[in-house]
């Protein structure tokens, strides 16, 4: 595969999920940081959304729910470069109705170089870094490169 340099925004889209379990730990760390997040544009899967936007003053745009098929939305986002940062409190003691969906948003978040937290400890470090609200460099697949590879 090769690689091309990008500038990831200073505004960046921001998709956020949890899965039931741990919806109540994203909405903490959503208040917490809801100043630091206000700028940004923030997606979320059905259920988590309605959640953040009751319990902070975030706007945020809602997909399906994620059983329904909102993984695969912001999967579909992703390779679509509209998201720069995924937050995924994914359960780590219950299997899911929608575990292949599951992993196959984490695989495209690994394939387009997304940076993504899985939990509070990495939630916290990415939002803090200076990364966060400035642009910054980085690698995604070359798709022209790709496709021409194979025609
Ligand atoms: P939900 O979906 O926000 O609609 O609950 C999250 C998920 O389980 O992927």
């Amino acid at each position: 595969m090769n690689y091309i340099d990008i500038n990831a925004p200073a505004i960046k889209s921001i998709s956020l999920v949890a899965h039931d379990n741990m919806k109540v730990e994203l909405i903490n760390w959503c208040q917490k940081y809801q100043d630091a997040l206000k700028p940004h544009t923030l997606y979320a899967t059905g259920t988590t959304g309605l959640h953040i936007e009751k319990q902070t003053n975030l706007a945020i745009n809602k997909l399906i729910s994620g059983p329904l098929g909102g993984d695969q939305q912001i999967g579909a986002l992703i390779t679509e470069q509209k998201i720069d940062i995924m937050i995924f409190f994914w359960d780590p003691l219950e299997a899911q109705p929608h575990d292949p969906d599951v992993k196959a948003l984490l695989r495209l978040a690994a394939v387009w170089n997304i940076p993504v937290a899985c939990n509070r400890a990495t939630a916290d470090l990415l939002i803090t870094s200076p990364l966060f609200s400035s642009s910054y460099e980085k690698s995604i697949p070359d798709y022209q490169a790709y496709i021409a590879s194979r025609s």
